[in-house]
This record gives C-alpha cells, sequence and structure tokens, in this order.
C-alpha cells in the first residue's frame, strides 16, 4: 500500500510541474529552458489533457523558433517549454521562403510573439552537403542552393568550416527577416520585435545564443 502511495504521489507532482517565475524577456526564457533541459531538469511534463483543452480557443506562443527540420534538434524539448509555447518554423538549413517568411508574420503579428530566433545546429547535413557541393536532380538542390552564400561568405576562413558556414548561415537568415518589407522590418524599427540567432550543439544539448545583447 505504502509503494502505491509513492507511484500516485510521484506520478502527481511530474503532472501538475511547470515553468516557476518564467522570464518575461522571451530570449532569457529560453536560456533557462535549455539549461533546464541540459541539466535534465525539464519541468514541461503537464497534464496533456487540460493543457490541450485550456488552449482549444486560442494560443498565445512567446517565441518564434526557425530552424532545421533535422529530428535531433526538437524545439519544445530543447528549450523545455509546453504546448502553446513555441510558433516553429521547420525547414532542412533553417532557410526562409515567402511560405516561411509568411509563417513567421503569423506568429509575430497574429499571435502577438515578440521574439524570432533563428536556430542553426551543429552537424547539419543541409549545410555539409552544400558546403560539399553536393548535386541533386530533385528539390534537395533547392536547398542547397538557398545556403550557398553563407558558404560563399566563409568557405576561404580558417577553423571549422561547416560550424562557420552554419553560423553565417543562420546570420543571413536573421538579416533576410530584419529587413523583410513589409512588416518584420517595420516591427523591429518600432522596437516591438527582436530577432536573434543561436548554434545548437548535438552532443552537449546547449544552445548558444550568437546575439545576446
Ligand atoms: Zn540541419
Amino acid at each position: 500500500m505504502p509503494y502505491i502511495l509513492i507511484m500516485f504521489v510521484t506520478t502527481a507532482f511530474s503532472l501538475s510541474a511547470v515553468e516557476v517565475n518564467p522570464s518575461k524577456n522571451p530570449l532569457e526564457r529560453l536560456i533557462q529552458g535549455n539549461q533546464r533541459y541540459v541539466n535534465s531538469t525539464t519541468v514541461c511534463h503537464e497534464d496533456w489533457t487540460a493543457k490541450r483543452t485550456a488552449l482549444l480557443a486560442n494560443q498565445k506562443p512567446f517565441a518564434v523558433i526557425v530552424t532545421c527540420s533535422d529530428s535531433r534538434v526538437p524545439p519544445e524539448i530543447i528549450f523545455d517549454q509546453t504546448l502553446g509555447a513555441l510558433f516553429v518554423v521547420r525547414v532542412a538549413g533553417n532557410i526562409v521562403d515567402d511560405f516561411a517568411i509568411g509563417s513567421i508574420e503569423y506568429g509575430v503579428n497574429i499571435l502577438g510573439a515578440d521574439l524570432v530566433l533563428v536556430l542553426g545546429h551543429s552537424n547539419c547535413g543541409a549545410v555539409d552537403a552544400a558546403l560539399k557541393g553536393m548535386k541533386f536532380d530533385n528539390h534537395i538542390q533547392e536547398v542547397l542552393n538557398a545556403i550557398q552564400p553563407a558558404i560563399a561568405a566563409t568557405k576561404s576562413q580558417p577553423g571549422n568550416l561547416l560550424e562557420k558556414a552554419t553560423k553565417t548561415n543562420v546570420k543571413l537568415v536573421e538579416n533576410k527577416l530584419r529587413t523583410s518589407k513589409p512588416l518584420l522590418s517595420q516591427l523591429i524599427e518600432k522596437g516591438t520585435l527582436r530577432i536573434s540567432g543561436g548554434y545548437y550543439d548535438l552532443e552537449t544539448g546547449k544552445v548558444e545564443f550568437l546575439d545576446k545583447q
């Protein structure tokens, strides 16, 4: 009987655990969530039935995450966030086209997120293929073509080319979003939107935030 009681208490506790006093600064909130994930002190294991019900009428994500489709980089897990917290756009190589920018605009303008984080990651297959100049006679080539400007900007630099190209690609995508008209550039000018970059390390689980200022 005591054993059953312990199990019940443990389960009840884990179902009710949520973020305690999350930062009002969305970037800080992501930093805190990633620290919990890295330290395996994740708290976002909720009563999913109740959470789904609470979110039925609307959603109010606090950040838009633009990241790679890589199965090892799921934003909700690596930032220890629950349903309704992140509006996520995922494309191989975390590049953006009009559909992606339209989705980001929806997350920002309609749903109210005031941070867009562009997140690259170590050992990115898309950036690696672009770096190696691999050729495909299908749509994969379109993805590699979109990453080429980052390859061109970094190929003569010393050091880890894959990491440098991936971080440069993040910067170029950030810049594309910052200058995107009519909406994103205007919101940045008004000071109501921040666009930031990150680099996720597959081995440590840590996100390096590339522009914390
Ligand atoms: Zn990738």
